[in-house]
């Protein structure tokens, strides 16, 4: 279990250290602004839509490890997704790290394995807000996205 929490970390250091789709994009359809202010983690999502499906997602912020390789790991995961099975990724996510459901799979669901690196924040409450962040921002950026997001 150690060699996992061990690898977990080291995917987590990678993220933060060169954070996958980082920047702002020329264009977006979409975007929100999401604000932790336990931690100081601020965040902003633009998802762009190509036949019902998302064709780019980058964001832009800055905070806290944990905060920006979860945002990292989110874009990686959603791209190629549909609007509803980002939704569902996103409560998925959520139970993983509040602990309602188990984070690791028998390796045939991939972005199950991808979501289970943050499992370890359950331990640590004020960091599921840190992990959580970047996906309700993601969120109210496809619900529209004119109020920033604060997760109290
Ligand atoms: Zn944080």
């Amino acid at each position: 279990m150690s060699d996992l929490r061990d690898l977990y970390q080291e995917v987590i250091l990678d993220h933060n250290r060169s954070p996958r789709n980082f920047g702002e994009p020329a264009h977006c359809d979409r975007k929100a602004d999401g604000h932790n202010p336990l931690c100081g983690d601020e965040i902003r999502v633009f998802v762009t839509f190509e036949d019902g499906v998302v064709k780019d997602v980058r964001f832009v912020g800055n905070g806290c490890a944990i905060s920006m390789a979860s945002a990292s790991m989110m874009t990686d995961l959603i791209k190629g997704k549909t609007e509803s099975e980002a939704r569902h990724l996103f409560t998925r996510f959520h139970q993983i790290v509040t602990g309602q459901v188990e984070g690791t799979s028998d390796g045939d669901d991939e972005d199950a394995d991808h979501l289970a690196v943050l499992s370890g924040v359950r331990e640590y409450p004020m960091r599921v807000k840190c992990a959580t962040l970047a996906w309700h921002t993601l969120v109210a950026a496809l619900d529209g996205g004119d109020q920033p997001v604060v997760t109290e």
